[in-house]
């Protein structure tokens, strides 16, 4: 069968399978540094690329292989790099493709490290960058020089749930010579295909959705194979890649990510419009509410709502400290996407490093609380923030 035959549910889990001669069903673990060469000659071969092969795992792994292109199947590219982290990902997409004089334009609701990235190491290096509105379409294009090389965002946005009209973001950066790349991390292919609503590049932490079980790191970038290989080249030569061991865990995470996927965003949507209803939060903020000012766009770019929400409760940081202290059955963290439900204090956690200002014209407050939304029984999850709740 040819993957595009086959449904994204049943790639996730059959997507790229190599076979060893030992048929194993499980896909196989290449836990090794390099590979072996029948002769000299044969070396040359293949470290000329004269012929097809592995060499040496920072390069190229079996394992990794198969993580990546399983990836790239399930968000519709032609090809996938897979990276150590998501943050090695990210780098490895900006990093590709802009060189100095060029210009950069993204979003000012970029997840904390990704902001720390950009204002702090991508900026030293010549590169000008331009931090314009989640939302505002129109904004981009002002914003556009005759030295636009990239636009650059996530889409929802953490822990807001903001949305960016891709397609609209894709067609302006065109229109200009420039490459939109996207994080899809809080949706996952799963939810969202952002190389299907015309991003060049899909970038994603693995260590979130589609890992699932909070157990290793990851990245990949996704899109058409000639981006994707420069990517790959500045990924073997930066040593950004992925370790075999990490990638097999993540092959295991794909096959339950939709299924993971879809029932965490229907207890998060539960959990969202119960939160509406308690007194002491003021405001909910989760990109599956009926009642988003986006929803009609969210309705065409992504199947769900994700698993992330956020509530600000009245009272500022003491209020919201209060309530993630005393919670019993989620876990005080900041990873998400997990099976575990989690919950973290932006201000002080994820969005940290970002100055008050910054946080403050990005939206997140004092008061806001993240919580990513598990596999446990719907029941619990609700009580557990009821009981934190009522201690304001
Ligand atoms: C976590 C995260 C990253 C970074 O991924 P790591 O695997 O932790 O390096 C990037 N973007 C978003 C939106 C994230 O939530």
């Amino acid at each position: 069968m040819k993957p595009t035959q086959l449904k994204p549910e049943t790639l996730a889990i059959r997507g790229a399978k190599s076979q060893t001669e030992y048929r194993e069903h499980n896909n196989a673990l290449f836990l090794t540094s390099s590979f072996m060469f029948d002769s000299a000659a044969d070396g040359a071969a293949l470290f000329a690329k004269t012929k097809a092969g592995y060499t040496y795992s920072r390069t190229a792994n079996p394992t990794v292989a198969a993580f990546q292109a399983r990836v790239a199947q399930l968000e519709g590219g032609e090809a996938g790099i897979a990276t150590a982290t998501g943050m090695a990902a990210i780098q490895a997409a900006l990093l590709t493709f802009l060189s100095a004089g060029d210009h950069l334009i993204t979003s000012r609701s970029l997840f904390g490290t990704t902001a720390g990235l950009i204002s702090g190491h991508i900026s030293r290096f010549g590169i000008d960058i331009s931090f314009v509105s989640q939302t505002d379409t129109a904004e981009w294009a002002a914003a556009i020089r005759p030295n636009t090389k990239m636009l650059f965002l996530e889409t929802p946005s953490n822990p807001l749930g903001e949305v960016a009209d891709v397609a609209a973001l894709a067609e302006l950066a065109h229109r200009h010579g420039a490459l939109l790349a996207v994080d899809n991390c809080f949706c996952s292919a799963a939810v969202q295909q952002p190389l299907k609503l015309g991003a060049d590049l899909s970038i994603q932490s693995a260590t979130k959705g589609i890992d699932g079980q909070g157990r290793v790191l990851g990245g990949v970038v996704c899109g058409k194979a000639d981006l994707v290989n420069q990517i790959a080249l500045y990924v073997n030569s930066a040593g950004l890649s992925l370790a075999p061991f990490n990638a097999w865990v993540l092959l295991g995470g794909c096959e339950t990510l939709f299924v993971r996927m879809a029932a965490q965003s229907a207890n998060a949507l539960a959990l969202a419009q119960w939160l509406q209803t308690q007194p002491q939060v003021l405001r909910v903020f989760y990109a599956g509410l009926p009642e988003h000012p986006q929803a009609a766009l969210i309705a065409q770019q992504q199947s769900s709502g994700g698993t992330v929400l956020a509530l600000e409760v009245a009272g500022g940081q003491d209020a919201a400290w209060q309530v993630i202290d005393a919670v019993q059955v989620l876990s005080k963290t900041a990873n998400f996407g997990d099976v575990k439900s989690t919950i973290t204090h932006p201000w002080t956690t994820t969005h940290g490093r970002m100055s008050a200002e910054d946080k403050l014209a990005a939206g997140i407050t004092p008061g806001l609380i993240r919580v990513s939304v598990g596999l446990e029984h719907l029941d619990d999850i609700r009580a557990d923030l009821a009981a934190a709740l009522a201690l304001l």
